[in-house]
């Protein structure tokens, strides 16, 4: 049994990305800047925005940190958004969620200069990848497929089972997998809450990306002898033998799971790592995007 190992995987993307940043010559000599609107102080929000800037200057990447009150109002949260729109020096602008429980998702991300979304939300992107017409691909969809492509895992002709339809993870996952591109092809079956037979749908898959929020969802009896298993979720469970009192864990019953299949992505360690060398790719990409368009 292979471990698809994030921690390798992201340290070989944030590399090259390393290597590319310094590389490239800008006519302002500037280097690709990525700026982050945060609204309260949840810790886990404030632990994953953490990691994304030590990526950033890890990789060369400029980063800056917009924080605002959890009682702010949407208006003012979009009027942030616009300062950031309109503000020539960042390339990259993420919404670091989850939102305020009083703000309308959709209005924020609509929000967004789609040329600076590099989490790949706003429906212009999302069109676009449906399409399949160059875009951000949203960040932790794109890691899985980095992933992927690092440990060269065969998909073409492949059965994918994705197990959640969510507009940040499910469903554009399938796209990529459906795609006629290389690490695509494959014939990808998506499941949802209503789905009635999810255990012979994942039995029959060579592929399956657990992306749907409950722990250990998916265990042995459900997989196929030799499949791939990619874990995507991120769910806090009570652990006592945590200082924290809490670990996190995947939607794969790891244990079960890892000895009968061929690869799994472990929780944590896989595709949480991925997102982020996936975010800090898309600001290298805005960068690009944005100085191309102006020679
Ligand atoms: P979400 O918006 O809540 O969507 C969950 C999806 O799973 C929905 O489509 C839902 O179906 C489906 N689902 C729920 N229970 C199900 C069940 N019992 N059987 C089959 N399908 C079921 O969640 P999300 O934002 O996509 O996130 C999914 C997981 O990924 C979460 O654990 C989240 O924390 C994690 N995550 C990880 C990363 C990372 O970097 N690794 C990034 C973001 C999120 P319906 O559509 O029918 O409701």
């Amino acid at each position: 049994m292979q471990i698809l190992d994030g921690k390798l995987a992201s340290a070989a993307i944030l590399e090259s990305l390393k290597n590319a940043i310094l590389s490239s010559s800008t006519p302002n000599g500037r280097t690709p800047h990525l700026c982050a609107i945060i609204a309260g102080n949840n810790p886990a929000s404030e632990s994953y925005l953490n990691s994304k800037i030590k990526g950033c200057a890890a990789t060369g990447i400029t980063s800056s940190i917009i924080r605002l009150d959890a009682d702010i109002s949407e208006n003012e949260f979009i009027q942030q958004i616009e300062k950031v729109n309109n503000d020539q020096s960042i390339d990259g602008l993420l919404i670091q969620f989850p939102l305020p429980a009083h703000f309308n998702e959709s209005k924020i991300i609509n929000a967004i200069d789609p040329s600076k979304d590099v989490d790949g939300l706003h429906p212009v992107n999302a069109g676009k990848l449906a399409l399949g017409l160059p875009t951000f691909v949203p960040a932790t969809p794109l890691g899985i497929m980095l992933l992927l492509e690092y440990f060269k895992i065969e998909t073409t002709g492949k059965h994918a089972v994705v197990i959640g339809r969510s507009n940040v993870i499910g469903r554009p996952i399938s796209i990529l997998l459906s795609r006629n591109e290389p690490f695509g092809n494959a014939t990808v079956t998506v499941c949802h809450s209503r789905t009635s037979n999810i255990k012979d749908l994942c039995l029959s898959a060579d592929l399956v990306v657990a992306a749907l929020g409950k722990p250990g969802f998916l265990t042995a009896d459900m997989i196929k002898e030799g499949s791939v298993i990619i874990d995507v979720g991120i769910n806090s469970v009570p652990d006592s033998s945590k200082k924290s009192g809490f670990a996190i864990k995947g939607d794969v019953d790891f244990e079960s799971v890892a000895p009968k299949c061929k690869s799994i992505s472990p929780v944590p360690g896989g595709v949480g790592l991925m997102t982020i060398a996936a975010i800090l790719q898309n600001t290298l990409l805005a960068y690009q995007n944005k100085f191309k368009f102006k020679s």
